[in-house]
Formats: C-alpha cells, structure tokens, sequence
C-alpha cells in the first residue's frame, strides 16, 4: 500500500493546532491560495545585496516590517554575522530556487535549495520569535529537510528560515527533539478522521481563520456573559 504523502503546510499547521489543520484540509485548494503580499515579501529574500546599496528613498515602497533605515541595520547585522560564518554567499546565491521536493513521508515547496552541504531554506513572510524559529515551522523545516535528504539519499543536519520583512535569517539543527515534533505532527494528520481537540492555548485562537466553526468565539462571549 502506498503512503499518504502529508503537505509541509499540513504538518506546520498540526504543529499549531490540530484541529486548525483539520479546517484546512477540508478547504478547497482554491481558497488556500496565498494572497500577492506573500509573493512581494518572498521576493526581498533574493534581492538582499540591492537592498543593502540601495538608497532609503527608493526603499519606502518596500514591503519591510522596519523602517528602512532600520531594516537596513538589521540585514547589515544579519549580513555580517552571516559572512563571518561563511554562510552568506550561498543564502544569496542558492543552487536553486522555489522547488518541489517529494520526500518518503511528505511533500511541498522550498524556497532555496543551498549546496555543499545540501540544505533546505524556507522564506517566512511573517515576524520571528525573540530567539531561534516558532515551533510550526521548525516542524516543517524539519519535514523539508527529510524530504531533501530523501531526493539525494543523504542525511541532512541543518535547515534555514528567513524572515525577510524583518532581514533576519536564522538556522536549525535537526535534533532528535525537533525531529520527534515532526514526526508526532506527521502521526497526527495521518491520523486525522474527524476535528481534534482545541488547543488549550487559547491565546493561538485569536488570529485564527477558523475561529467561528471552531466554536471558540462562541464559548469565548458566552464565558464573558457567565453562561460559559
Ligand atoms: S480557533 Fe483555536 S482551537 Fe479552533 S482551530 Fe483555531 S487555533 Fe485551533
């Protein structure tokens, strides 16, 4: 019998919430199209040497989280940082770009590929965490990873996220913890035949799509009117 190939997407939205996940996959694929922000954000995450000649003036249309001038700091941070380590050239200068890897388990885009050692790279358009990556996308950094190694037959060590709004660009190792999150979130939508649990961090229901089917607004206004 041959195996249920699980979305990266999939499995960094199981990572989130469970349930939030279930929603998603009973989507049509139409709906779960990204909106042309997504693209215009990817986009800064291969023009990071212009971005750092260019003058602040032409940088204000830019789709930057910052400031210019502060976004500028921030890459020139995230660049130096980045060279000392010998990391910087093959982040600007990838062996290839937006691909789609098939992995034993799971499948989906990146949005590089780094060479010498093989490497997955996946862009955020969101904010990163105060340190290291959110655990959703740890998940599916992992999940790429697996699948990179999978196409090539070797194992790989290291994942990258960036966050180009932000100009910061960060890396993961795929520990054995990390590595046991993914395959508890690949269990999970595999497993998956009616809605799971809610989260019990109800702080993640806030900004979530689904929030009105998921009855959570309800139950929400009904405790604040002490039916609840
Ligand atoms: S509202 Fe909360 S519990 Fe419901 S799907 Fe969204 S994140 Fe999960």
């Amino acid at each position: 019998m041959s195996r249920q190939l699980v979305a990266f997407s999939d499995l960094r939205t199981a990572a989130y919430c469970p349930r939030k996940c279930y929603y998603q996959r009973r989507q049509d694929q139409d709906d779960r199209e990204p909106p042309p922000s997504v693209e215009s954000i990817r986009a800064l995450s291969s023009r990071y040497a212009d971005l750092l000649e260019a003058d602040l003036e032409t940088l204000a249309e830019e789709p930057f989280a910052l400031e210019p001038a502060a976004y500028q700091r921030r890459l020139e941070t995230t660049r130096d940082r980045l060279q000392a380590d010998g990391q910087w050239e093959r982040l600007c200068d990838p062996e290839v770009r937006n691909t789609l890897l098939t992995g034993r388990d799971c499948r989906g885009i990146v949005h590089k590929v780094l060479a010498d050692p093989l490497e997955p790279v996946l862009v955020s358009t969101g904010k990163p965490p105060e340190q290291g990556v959110w655990e959703p996308q740890s998940v599916q950094a992992v999940a790429a990873a697996k699948a990179l190694g999978w196409e090539h037959e070797t194992p790989i060590e290291r994942a990258w996220l960036e966050y180009p709004a932000y100009g910061v660009i960060r890396s993961i190792t795929l520990t054995t913890r990390r590595k046991a999150r993914y395959r508890r979130a690949l269990r999970t939508v595999r497993g998956m035949d009616g809605p799971p649990a809610r989260t019990s961090n109800r702080s993640k229901c806030e900004h979530c799509e689904f929030a009105d089917e998921c009855g959570v607004r309800t139950r929400t206004l009904r405790s604040l009117l002490g039916f609840g």
